[in-house]
């Protein structure tokens, strides 16, 4: 069987200002500071699916401009196939405005431009490439008629589909009976299911209605608490690792990743979901998206603890 792992999603550039306080609207304010990172979920799932050791191809579409060059070659540098990231001549790259204050709160605006020019045509082109791969990694950032086109893909030749239903919005029956595993955060889950999820009742409840609808295994992440997985057959929460966390971002993006990662290796499920917590952990330690998803060797040592 083939381990390659093929991430359908969006790329974004976050430009970031850190200030004192958010501006009023009409207001401006002095003093910020500027950091500019790579980001978007189907971004950040590839890069720390392929730091996980994944063999990864990247489906996904940039706008013809400075941002999408840099992304692409952030996209090379970790070892990812970029055959089907296409190139929109009319659309800016997907880009994140976000201004956090110091307190931490912060206030975003997100233009997904080339994003949604991943229709259904540019997919059909990576159609070889999914079907030659054991897993397909998606989210919600790219058009939805794109995800069900590839869950189809992928499910009519054996291809695993893992999506990752972030940002939260409806799913169809007909894509939920094609999810080898659906992986929502705990609001996903309440905002996909009606169920209250904060504890391990409210998660069991959840993943019972998406069962239901003919998802094989649904893993709820719980944040420091871990993820809990059920199947028709077992259900328990797999722990989280202890870490002192520096920041939270694309913890769930890392976990998907690696989840990515060891399912196409042929892990259990326990212990897929124990590496993911692993990733996940490591990449909570460091600060920004990208940039913290940590390298194999590193998951494995905590993994191995
Ligand atoms: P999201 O980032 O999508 O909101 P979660 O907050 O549930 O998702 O986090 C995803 C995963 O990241 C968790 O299942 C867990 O493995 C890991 N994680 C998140 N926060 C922490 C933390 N503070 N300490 C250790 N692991 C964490």
């Amino acid at each position: 069987m083939s381990k390659n792992i093929v991430v359908v999603g969006s790329s974004n550039s976050d430009l970031i200002i850190k200030a004192d306080r958010i501006p009023k609207p009409g207001e401006t304010i002095m003093g910020g500071k500027f950091y500019k990172a790579a980001g978007g979920k189907g971004a950040n799932q590839a890069v720390a699916a392929a730091r996980a050791g994944g063999d990864v191809s990247f489906v996904a579409c940039i706008g013809n401009d400075v941002f999408g060059e840099e992304a692409l070659k952030g996209f090379r540098k970790d070892n990812i196939n970029t055959d089907h990231v296409y190139v929109d001549k009319d659309e800016a790259s997907g880009t994140a405005l976000i201004l956090i204050d110091k307190n931490g709160e912060n206030s975003i605006a997100v233009a997904s431009g080339a994003n949604l020019r991943l229709n259904e045509i540019k997919l059909l082109k990576a159609k070889e490439t999914i079907s030659n791969s054991s897993v397909l990694l998606m989210q919600l950032e790219t058009p939805m008629a794109t995800v069900e086109s590839a869950a189809n893909i992928a499910y009519s030749n054996k291809v695993k589909v893992i999506l990752n239903p972030a940002p939260a919005q409806p799913l169809s029956d007909e894509l939920l009976k094609k999810l080898t595993i659906l992986t929502p955060n705990e609001t996903e889950a309440e905002m996909l299911t009606g169920v209250v999820v904060n504890d391990l009742d409210g998660a069991q409840k959840a993943a019972e209605l998406l069962l239901k609808k003919g998802v094989e295994i649904v893993i709820i992440t719980l944040g420091t608490k871990g993820a809990y997985f059920a199947t028709d057959k077992e259900s328990h929460l797999v722990k989280g690792f202890k870490v002192e966390a520096q920041d939270t971002t694309a913890a769930g993006d890392t976990f998907n990743g690696a989840l990515a990662v060891a399912v196409s290796e042929g892990k259990s499920i326990v212990d897929a979901i124990k590496f993911a917590n692993a990733a996940a952990a490591i990449s909570v330690t460091k600060i920004g998206a990208q940039p913290s998803a940590p390298k194999r060797d590193e998951i494995d040592q905590l993994y191995n603890q």
